[in-house]
């Protein structure tokens, strides 16, 4: 199948054009509008005056993981969204992809050059250690890094890059694509190890003698579970594991008929993604209306151009099968209300089931070290510290669960939060 990007790349003249649209604003409401405030204008003039090393320097400085918040991010309601040209009814200058395009090109000329003299130099005797390897540490690593701190990394996975590795759906990101900004970090000379997971290969009293602060970035919990019979049924997969398999497995079989159970951008992912791999049916049920679909409209709409089904107001009661699975019940509810409507149940038959009803919070990992609430850490916004002043956290772990470019953002503040402790 063919697939279409989100932000699918514009050929050189094309960005010229489209930069040259911009009118380059003064305190630009796209800037505001970017968690990381990259300063749009400045980099889409330097496109406009071919100056794409220069573009994506102005990118970079702000956010490091310019590339992938290019292709994820949701400029429907971030830098488009608020752009000055729907004012005057035109279409908002295409922020996403003039990104896409410096940050590209970047990379590719990047790449055929000696990566050696990116290393910044070490200026502090302070040591700092991030846990997890997603947006939010890469972020706060590579600020302390570039803010002249030795800082080490530590993933329980194999491979780094977090969300943008395993949880961004592919016709998104590629892992190709998250290995190239991690590249990047690592040559900014953070040290980054992989497959050493904290609590077991390296126990936090260890951390706490061998660093001087603890970032977390550690994201969110396992796939919430549906509490329903059938669950653990051969052919009931979490959508976060399902896409982290197909991006990362070599060859992924879906169901011919695909069930995706919640209403979300992930499950939109996971449906899309379903009818990539050759699913003929994909079938999202929610259990509140269409209005109440908590997923952005672009991604709906994309998920229709997909051919993805939806069925409203179902909330899952079983999932039938013996050995495997061979189709779900569903009970109706009433629009705006969860209620379920008496003697209306219905079944869709299928052979896969997707659940993707959002990820728990963490807690057992962390234990009584730090506050939590909800099963978050608490961080303070400003400067990510938490209740024990020696460790910090952002992204996910202390948000509930945002966009990459929040978590890129937040772990930032923390890293200056890590500084303005250390001269405190
Ligand atoms: Fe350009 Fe729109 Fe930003 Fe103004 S608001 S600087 S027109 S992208």
């Amino acid at each position: 199948m063919n697939i279409p990007e989100l932000h699918p790349a514009f050929t050189p003249q094309e960005a010229v054009v489209e930069a040259n649209r911009c009118l380059f604003c003064f305190d630009a409401p796209c800037t505001a509008a970017c968690p990381t405030h990259i300063d749009v204008p400045r980099f889409i003039k330097k496109i406009a005056s071919a100056n794409l090393r220069g573009s994506a320097n102005t990118i970079l400085e702000s956010n490091v993981l310019g590339l992938s918040c290019s292709r994820v991010c949701p400029v429907d309601v971030l830098c488009e969204g608020s752009c000055v040209m729907h004012r005057y009814n035109k279409q908002p200058i295409e922020i996403g992809r003039l990104q896409r395009h410096a940050m590209e090109t970047w990379y590719d000329d990047m790449e055929n050059r000696d990566w050696a003299n990116l290393t910044r130099p070490v200026q502090h005797p302070q040591k700092i250690a991030c846990i997890g390897a997603g947006p939010a540490s890469l972020a706060c690593a590579a600020e302390l890094r570039k803010l002249g701190y030795a800082v080490t990394l530590f993933e329980a996975r194999q491979r780094p890059g977090g969300l943008n590795t395993y949880g961004v759906a592919e016709y998104k990101f590629t892992p190709g694509d998250a290995a190239r900004e991690i590249a990047f970090i690592g040559a900014l000379g953070v040290d980054i190890r992989t497959g050493v997971e904290v609590g077991k290969d390296i126990t936090f009293d260890q951390l706490e003698s061998q660093f001087d602060a603890i970032f977390l970035g550690v994201g969110l919990g396992p796939t919430q579970k549906l509490g329903i019979p059938g669950e653990n049924l051969p052919g009931v997969i979490d959508a976060v594991r399902f896409i982290a398999a197909y991006k990362t497995e070599a060859r992924y079989d879906v169901g011919a008929r695909t069930v995706v159970i919640g209403g979300g951008n992930t499950a939109i992912d996971a449906a899309i993604a379903a009818r990539i791999l050759g699913a003929e049916e994909s079938i999202m049920a929610y259990r509140r209306g269409e209005s109440e679909m908590p997923a952005f409209e672009f991604e709906y709409d994309h998920a229709k151009a997909f051919g993805v089904r939806f069925q409203w107001n179902a909330a899952p009661v079983r999932i039938i099968g013996e050995d495997s699975v061979k189709g779900v019940e569903f009970a109706c509810t009433e629009s705006g209300t969860l209620r379920t409507i008496e003697g209306a149940n219905f079944t869709i038959g299928c052979d896969m089931v997707i659940v993707a009803l959002g990820q728990s919070k963490l807690g057992a990992m962390l234990g009584d070290r730090l506050k939590m609430a909800d099963g978050r850490v608490l961080a303070d916004p400003a400067t990510g510290v938490t209740s024990n002043p020696k460790y910090f956290a952002a992204g996910d772990c202390a948000s509930g669960g945002r966009e990459v470019v929040d978590a890129v953002a937040e772990g930032k503040r923390a890293a200056h939060g890590i500084q303005e402790s250390f001269n405190a």
